[in-house]
This record gives C-alpha cells, sequence and structure tokens, in this order.
C-alpha cells in the first residue's frame, strides 16, 4: 500500500470499497466510493450479472481528523440477462451501510455509545455529525435497543433494591411524574426503569416477569412506602423485606423537622428566619450526636432553651436519636430491643409527630429488623439514582418515558457493549530532558531550547517535570 489510492483506503477503512475522490470544504471532507465488487452473480439464477447504472448515494461516516465526513457512495445497479429468471434488476448492498439509514452502521454504533454509556446529549452528537437529533435517536434505539432486551443482560437476581426517581416536574397539566427503579443490589445495575410509582405499576412490573426469575428473588430493599410494600404483597412473599436504614433515619429526621417548624410557627408567628433560636440549629439538630463536638451540643441546647418553651423538639430529637441506635449494632438481637425502646418512647409522647413516627415504626419493625439479618440496604440504589438523574439532566427533559428508559438502562444498566479494538498505546510527551548528561539527549535538548526558548531558567527546586530524571533519556 504506496499508492495515494490505497493510503486513502486504509484511512477509510471500509472493507470491499475503493476511495475515488476526496475534496475538502469549510464544512466537511466529503470521500467518493465504490464497492470493488466486478464480477456479481445473479441471486435468482446465478448467470453473471450485467452493469446497468449507478446512483448516488450519500451517508454520514465518523468524522475524519476531526472533520464531519460525507461519503458518497456511487451504488451500482446490476441487470440479470436470463430472460425467465425474476430478478430482473437489484442494486447492490453492504453490510457497513443500512437501507434508507442517512448513518452508515459504525457511525450509529458510535452515536448509540456516546449517548448511552457515556451519557452524552443526542443534540451533540448530532451537531457534531452534521444531522438532525431524530437520525441520532434513531441510531440509538436500533443499536441500543438489543443491548438492553438481551436475557444476559440481567440473569439472576438475588437481592432487588426499588427506589423511586422523579420523571417529570409537575406543571399546569399534571402532579410529579415519579419513575421506580428496580435495581440487582449485588451488581449494582439497574435492572429496569417503570413510570410511576404505584404499588400497581410495581405489581404490573413484577406480573410480567418470569416466575422462575422472581423465585431466586430473596431479598427486597425499599424505601418506607406503602405502595411498594403493596406492589410486593402477593408476588414476592418468600423474599425477606428489608427497610432501607438511610430511609428509616430520614423518617426519624422528617418528624423532627416538621416540629421544629410547627413550634416555631407557634412560638413566633412565622416560619424560620436566620435569626431565629430553632432555625439557627436546624443542621445541627439533623447531625448526629456522636458526631457532635461539644460546641455544637452547646449551641443545640442554648437553641433549644430559647425557642422551645415546652420541649417538643427536644423530644423529637430524642425520637431521632433512638432511632439512630439501632444502626449503632450489628447484633440482630440488641437492635430488636433498641428499636423497641424507640417505639414504646414514641408512643408514650405528647407530641401528636412524635407518636405518628412510633406507628411508622411499629408497621415497619419487621422491615427495619431484617437489615441487621441479611446486612441488606438501598446503597447501590442511591448511587444509581445518581446515574439515573445524569441521564436525566444531559437530556435537560424527556417528552417520551422510552427514550429515557432506554438512555438509563444503556448508561447503567450493565449492558455488554460490543468489544472495540484494544486501547490504543499511550504516547508521552517526547520533550527530553534538558539537562541530560547524553551527548544525543543534550543536543536534542539544545535544539529544543533555542526552538522554544523560556522565559525563565529551569531551577532545580522547579516543580516541572522537566527537573525529573527520565528514562527515556538514557536509552534514547
Ligand atoms: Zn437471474
Amino acid at each position: 500500500m504506496s499508492d495515494a489510492t490505497g493510503l486513502a483506503e486504509a484511512l477509510l477503512g471500509l472493507d470491499g470499497f475503493r476511495v475515488l475522490e476526496v475534496t475538502e470544504t469549510d464544512a466537511e471532507v466529503v470521500i467518493e466510493i465504490e464497492t470493488t465488487a466486478d464480477r456479481v452473480g445473479c441471486s435468482g439464477c446465478g448467470v453473471r450479472a450485467t452493469a446497468q447504472d449507478r446512483m448516488p448515494v450519500e451517508c454520514r461516516d465518523l468524522p475524519a481528523f476531526g472533520r464531519p465526513a460525507r461519503l458518497m457512495w456511487a451504488k451500482r445497479r446490476w441487470r440479470c440477462e436470463e430472460p425467465a429468471c425474476d430478478a430482473k434488476t437489484w442494486t447492490e448492498v453492504s453490510k457497513q451501510f443500512s437501507a434508507r439509514c442517512v448513518l452508515t452502521n459504525r457511525a450509529g454504533v458510535e452515536a448509540c455509545r456516546q449517548v448511552g454509556a457515556n451519557a452524552r446529549p443526542v443534540s451533540q452528537l448530532a451537531d457534531e455529525l452534521g444531522v438532525c437529533w431524530w437520525t441520532v435517536m434513531a441510531a440509538v434505539r436500533e443499536h441500543g435497543e438489543p443491548l438492553v432486551d438481551d436475557p444476559d443482560r440481567v440473569g439472576i437476581v438475588e437481592k432487588l433494591g426499588v427506589d423511586e426517581t422523579s420523571y417529570l416536574k409537575a406543571n399546569r397539566t399534571h402532579r410529579t411524574i415519579y419513575a421506580t427503579g428496580l435495581i440487582d443490589l449485588d451488581r449494582s445495575i439497574v435492572i429496569d426503569l417503570i413510570e410511576g410509582n404505584k404499588g400497581s405499576d410495581l405489581g404490573a412490573w413484577l406480573d410480567d416477569q418470569p416466575e422462575r426469575w422472581l423465585e431466586e428473588i430473596s431479598v427486597v430493599a425499599t424505601d418506607l412506602a406503602e405502595s411498594y410494600r403493596s406492589g410486593l404483597t402477593g408476588r414476592l412473599d418468600h423474599a425477606t423485606r428489608v427497610a432501607d436504614p438511610f430511609h428509616v433515619v430520614r423518617v426519624a429526621n422528617r418528624c423532627l423537622d416538621k416540629v421544629r417548624r410547627r413550634v416555631q410557627n407557634e412560638t413566633l408567628g412565622h416560619r424560620g428566619r436566620k435569626d431565629d433560636p430553632l432555625y439557627r440549629i436546624r443542621k445541627i439538630m439533623l447531625t448526629g450526636s456522636e458526631r457532635l463536638d461539644e460546641r455544637g451540643a452547646d449551641r443545640m441546647l442554648l437553641g433549644l432553651r430559647a425557642g422551645d418553651p415546652n420541649d417538643d423538639v427536644l423530644g423529637a430529637w430524642l425520637a431521632k436519636e433512638s432511632v439512630r441506635d439501632v444502626y449503632l449494632t450489628d447484633d440482630a438481637d440488641d437492635a430488636a430491643v433498641l428499636l423497641d425502646k424507640a417505639i414504646a418512647g414514641c408512643r408514650q409522647d405528647w407530641v401528636d409527630e412524635i407518636r405518628s413516627l412510633g406507628d411508622t415504626l411499629t408497621r415497619w419493625r419487621t422491615e427495619i429488623l431484617n437489615h441487621h439479618h441479611t446486612g441488606a440496604s438501598n446503597g447501590p440504589t442511591e448511587g444509581l439514582n445518581l446515574c439515573i438523574k445524569k441521564v436525566k439532566r444531559c437530556g435537560h427533559g424527556f417528552r417520551s418515558f422510552d427514550n429515557y428508559r432506554l438512555r438509563v438502562l444503556l448508561h447503567a444498566g450493565g449492558v455488554n457493549w460490543p468489544a472495540t479494538r484494544p486501547a490504543p498505546p499511550r504516547i508521552r510527551t517526547r520533550t527530553p530532558h534538558p539537562n541530560a548528561k547524553s551527548p544525543k539527549c543534550g543536543s536534542l535538548g539544545s535544539t529544543l531550547r533555542s526552538r522554544w526558548p523560556r522565559a525563565t531558567p529551569i531551577s532545580s527546586e522547579g516543580s516541572s517535570w522537566f527537573s525529573r530524571p527520565r528514562a527515556c533519556c538514557r536509552t534514547r
């Protein structure tokens, strides 16, 4: 390969094609190509076909050295000369191009990977390639859906996590629409994303799953939502249900916030302002007592003394701390004692909010203690929620839930991306050490210095890598 055509074909990298001409405009590189096949048999009768004419087809390929590339394929039409044959005429096809598709297959696969694995906006890819949004999204669907629907993607799940994220914010026409994420807690992947956060939504999804797949699930971790509990009932009764520790503590924190806001309103007649005693300690109160230093504890007590005449907020703080205590131990029996103590304390309280917290804890007692039996939590779920939100943000909102689900699963669903070529070897900067002893390096260094003069002399204390001895200088 030494002639210009051979070099151009090597750069193009499309098997079975030769380059006819390359022209460059300010906006793009136009590459005219044709297939190398000149002897073609009829698919109907096998007789050698005759070339009839050519039809130019334009496609967008991967950018060539940073410039958008347009392929002009002079597509050949063949004719069968056999009078009895039904084939008559046909146009040639290539596995590198899909019929009626503006993107070449390799450009479509790369667009899918950028939008899916790297969570890049579709519009950005469309601008880069010089096609419209719909073309890129169609490529993402064409190449991404088989990856998402691949039965090997999920496999057997033993620990299932269920949690909601918001999908669409409320507006004049609808309330906030939520999406429920199903998570494999062992592999930390999103199994599926379903629209809505009702028990019926979760139940319908579970009903669609194969019986044998459901039987393998031994643990389900959820937040303290009655809707998910009702959705699981009757479908995953054999699995141990776990109330996620983070959400249990959050329920107690919310109770504390509720009491603080009510007392604030009752004593001062307005919502918290920055100088109000309770408002000033709102964050200190939510901090775990074991993490408070002496100064913080003093500030909290001072704030409670000034703003909490009936000790309602203090009671809520103690209730919150008693709930946190459940997670101080790993022993299931100790945890049961601590939880029962917390429940009894809450239910005897005179503050409505704290009694209601006691009721919630009573309803979820088994699930809360199951955390100590199984060690399961929704930690991986919360981590994956960040990935889901990243996809949502990069799309600047979604209109189609199907597109949203596809992009979330491509990004965080443990998709087996088709193998690409190995990572290229890294090229190091070749600037030599300026003080190198070797005559070869010394001469190169001085040449470089004369071509690239530096304003300040290089000192030995400098942190720049110029001052570091480099192995390559000795070998070259
Ligand atoms: Zn024929």
